[in-house]
């Protein structure tokens, strides 16, 4: 198993030190993890930066990474908030440091933090989808300092009193529109389990995204958990395997330094 999406203390929304979740891991029998702490630059309305403090991240990890050695492989990876006028910061970020693996997501549209701040928008459910969608295009097109785009469909957590499964027809233009960039310049797709944790019936993406990728010829999957505690670590990863399988992937992805090695799904 291996775990592509895993928040430590380091982000803001999580209490778990690394070594909690190491252990965790461990004791699941993880083959690798991959922490994915949190840097959205300019998060709020008040512009704040949420992120860790780069160099205190990196001997974190370190230091975990040595200790359980024989046990495990632990990776660093990041995962950035991306807003189009960020493009340029977020590179630089990137290329200062060495990460292994870089999840691009989208988590504040037009400076609104969805969650924070745009949860209570007066926007109806269709036009919040369709400025979602709309931001996605927009960041693919200036930036490509990632590996995967993450959570693709995580809006559907926050529009109440919508139908996601049967009424999502009508977006699946747009969302045709971002896979195929992704193909185009070589990025993946990462299948998120954490949304049964937020009463979705489906992973990010739902099937009829994940097999319109696989229509289009998309091939690169990393697995995560989003986990935020130690207990959600591997999170339902069978079942993802499962789905892949279903869908028709043979493989998934995992990373390092960058570079991607294709891992069968048994
Ligand atoms: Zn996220
Ligand atoms: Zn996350």
């Amino acid at each position: 198993m291996y775990d592509f999406h895993i928040h430590s203390d380091f982000s803001i929304d999580s209490k778990a030190p690394m070594e909690s979740i190491v252990k965790s891991a461990i004791d699941k029998n993880l083959r690798t993890i991959c922490f994915t702490d949190h840097v959205d630059f300019e998060a709020t309305k008040e512009k704040l930066d949420l992120m860790f403090r780069p160099l205190d991240y990196f001997r974190d990890i370190n230091r975990v990474k040595y200790k359980y050695k024989e046990q495990i492989e632990i990776l660093s990876g990041v995962e950035i908030g991306m807003q189009p006028h960020l493009s340029n910061r977020y590179y630089d970020f990137i290329n200062a440091y060495g990460f292994d693996f870089v999840i691009m997501s989208i988590h504040s549209i037009e400076g609104m933090d969805i969650f924070y701040d745009f949860a209570s928008s007066e926007l109806g459910p269709e036009d919040t989808l369709n400025l979602y969608y709309d931001e996605i295009l927009k960041n693919l097109s200036v930036f490509d300092e990632f590996d995967v785009l993450g959570h693709i469909d995580f809006i559907d957590r926050y529009i109440s009193d919508f139908d996601v499964n049967r009424k999502y027809n009508q977006f699946m233009e747009k969302i045709e529109a971002i896979l195929k960039m992704l193909i185009d310049k070589g990025k993946g797709l990462e299948v998120n389990t954490g949304a049964l944790r937020y009463g979705l019936e489906n992973f990010h993406p739902k099937p009829q995204i994940l097999q319109l990728y696989k229509d289009l010829g998309g091939e690169i999957i990393t697995i995560g958990s989003d986990a935020h505690i130690a207990t959600h670590v591997g999170y339902e990863y069978k079942a993802a395997e499962r789905m892949l399988r279903e869908v028709g992937f043979k493989y998934i992805y995992v990373f390092r330094e960058r570079r991607k090695f294709p891992i069968q799904i048994l």
